[in-house]
């Protein structure tokens, strides 16, 4: 592990002085100290964060706020998120392992890395941990790669189960910088990797995840999240997909969809979505609209098999939660 200065802060606004220094965030450690001691991330100071006064889960007027430091698990016993967004919670259980999910904080989460084992390994070439080396993936073993939003320089997909429940349920990301506070939906947040890819959100230097707001909506209330992986714990999803339905009178008024496992980033779909809203439910419906997941698929010489079971996670996912007839 390379030297680092290590402090606290107490208040947000010291914790933003000294991102503004450059000091990396440390709420649960669970990716970045284990990419400190692989060296893949060497960064010269941190600054533990997790006295911030940023876990509480509330009620806004038009939602649910969750704090960037709430953990993992409590989030997902959460009454309200329970209740109201069953997605989120079937992805946090879903998450990692029961430890982990103690520790890990929800900025946190949507601050993780991929698991390309390229990008773990610092004898190979990544452009996303060295830029410009080169992506040691496109020619190496890529089962596990991405098949949607893929460039050139990157295919690794991203690996929060979180974020893909939070990007089909209209999430909002808020953040602070020193002399500033906005909010991000987080289609925004998270960058395609294009020719940049050690560029992953469209976090500014210094800012900081503060809240992660999310609407509450009669389709995020009817909303389930189902993860396809080669072992049924405690492993990355293969594929992934969230799905809210607002059927009513027999007809769905609102569709949510959003994949992941397949994609470089937490992956949205309007063209399944389209295909749904106004159509009555009924297994035909569910995977003709599957169908549509894979459009603009560029799979890989190991991956090509994701093609199809995207199709086949959308599809038995929109029948759980929709009901198959
Ligand atoms: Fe690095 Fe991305 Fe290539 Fe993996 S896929 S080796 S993360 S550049």
């Amino acid at each position: 592990m390379h030297p680092f200065t290590f402090t606290r802060a107490r208040t947000v606004d010291e914790a933003l002085a000294a991102g503004a220094r450059g000091s990396r965030y440390l709420a649960g450690g669970t990716t970045m100290v284990d990419l400190m001691r692989q060296t893949v991330e060497r960064p010269g100071s941190v600054v533990d964060i997790n006295r911030l006064p940023l876990r509480g889960i509330t009620r806004t007027p038009a939602g649910l706020r969750i704090g960037a430091l709430a953990r993992m698990s409590e989030t997902a016993a959460n009454p309200v998120v329970r209740r109201h967004l069953p997605a989120i919670t079937q992805a946090l259980e879903l998450s990692a392992s029961a430890q982990l999910r103690n520790s890990a904080s929800i900025g946190g989460n949507l601050m993780q890395r991929t698991r390309c084992p390229y990008f773990r390994d610092v004898t190979t070439a990544c452009n996303k941990r060295e830029p410009g080396s080169g992506c040691a993936a496109l020619e190496g073993y890529n089962r596990t790669h991405a098949i949607l939003g893929v460039s050139s320089h990157c295919v690794a997909t991203h690996p929060s189960d979180l974020a893909v429940a939070l990007t089909a349920l209209d999430a909002v990301v808020h953040l602070r910088g020193r002399d500033s506070e906005r909010s991000l939906g987080i289609g925004e947040f998270f960058l395609r990797p294009g020719t940049s890819p050690h560029r992953e959100h469209a976090l500014r230097p210094g800012e900081l995840i503060t809240a992660v707001d999310v609407p509450l909506a009669p389709h995020s209330a009817t909303s389930g999240y189902l993860k396809v992986r080669d072992r049924e714990s405690y492993e990355f999803a293969i594929a992934s997909a969230a799905v809210g339905l607002h059927i009513d009178g027999g007809v769905i008024l609102s569709a949510r969809v959003a994949v992941g496992g397949v994609a470089t980033v937490p992956w949205r779909l309007p063209a399944v979505e389209r295909r749904l809203v106004g159509a009555r439910p009924s297994q035909r419906l569910w995977e003709e609209a599957a169908a549509a997941a894979s459009e603009g698929a560029a799979p890989l010489r190991d991956n090509g098999f994701k093609t199809e079971l995207l199709e086949r996670t959308v599809a038995r996912q929109l029948a759980t939660v929709g009901g198959a007839k």
